[in-house]
């Protein structure tokens, strides 16, 4: 009996390159070929993934990825263990991820910001928002963060009485004696508005392993503790932020956001402000559109009101 071998990277004939059928099914196959390999202990969704990538001067390839999950979250997603396997000059052309039941999945916000950095403005994915409607190719770019968001979504905000009450919090934060010792890039502080009409401020929590706390999650788990789930508005002053154009939460900000939207079914205003007082307002629903959210894993999150 001899062993098999199962792919993680494999090459495409170049001739095959303008066949976006042919790369369909090609990347389809192989995504679930992937998928057998996951270890999905914790969340019992398996996800493969497939990307066809190619690098200035090299020959296409194909490179596969699948969830590798951990008892405390820690884990891959097939989309990091697809990009794990691209050589560093390799962009994705084309890339789609196969879930548990056969569905085409939208990257979940941390993997919208693990792709931002192997996208190119021609780069693709397959999805279908509607399973009764066919799926079709999308660029991926607009999917991400802070490079889709189309002008004409953001409005500069006027300063209501409820985003100067954020705004003074969060740049309270940002400026007394925030927690940085190494000093990483973007470094944040966001205040969040409750329905009740409670403000809870919060700065990332950066440690020596740059898997940071984000700001925006810190910010929630209070809003949490004190059971207020309805986030009306969420203020963020990041150090990146310039005065030409908006930078807004990180795609696993997004994502944590989308959650607890969902669970009282609302849209969320996220307003990025300057120290200065410049701001820009976008929604949710733009920042993040194609949503990977707890619907796509089967689970209704409404009883958490
Ligand atoms: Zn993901």
């Amino acid at each position: 009996m001899s062993a098999r071998f199962f792919i993680i990277r494999t090459g495409f004939d170049p001739k095959r390159l303008d066949d976006p059928v042919s790369i369909e099914k090609t990347l389809r196959r192989l995504a679930r070929e992937a998928r057998a390999h996951a270890k999905a202990d914790e969340s019992g969704f398996k996800v493969g993934a497939a990307g066809l990538v190619q690098g200035p001067g090299t020959k296409p390839a194909v490179v596969l990825g699948w969830n590798d999950e951990t008892e405390n979250g820690n884990g891959l997603h097939a989309e990091d263990s697809m990009v794990a396997k691209m050589a560093p000059n390799e962009r994705f052309l084309r890339l789609l991820v196969v879930g548990q039941n056969e569905q085409l999945l939208t990257p979940c916000g941390n993997c919208r910001d693990v792709l931002a950095k192997r996208t190119t403005e021609v780069s693709e994915i397959l999805i279908q928002p509607n399973p009764s409607t066919p799926p079709f190719w999308f660029k991926v770019n607009g999917l991400l963060p802070n490079t889709h968001v189309p002008w004409g979504d953001i409005t500069t905000t006027s300063a209501d009485s409820d985003d100067h009450r954020l705004f003074t919090e969060a740049l309270r934060l940002m400026k007394d004696r925030p927690y940085n010792p190494h000093r990483q890039r973007k470094f944040e502080a966001v205040a969040i508005l409750s329905r009740e009409g409670n403000v809870y401020p919060a700065t990332s929590l950066p440690n020596a392993s740059y898997h940071n706390q984000s700001a925006v999650g810190s910010g929630i788990g209070a809003t949490d503790s004190a059971r207020e789930r309805y986030i009306v508005k969420v203020l963020s002053i990041s150090s990146e932020q310039g005065l030409e154009k908006p930078v807004f939460p990180s795609g696993r900000c997004l994502q944590q956001l989308y959650e607890f939207g969902q669970v009282h079914g609302n849209d969320i205003a996220v307003i990025a402000a300057h120290p200065s007082g410049k701001s820009w307002l976008a929604m949710l629903s733009n920042l993040f559109p194609y949503p990977f959210g707890p619907r796509d894993v089967g689970i209704n999150v409404a009883q958490y009101t």
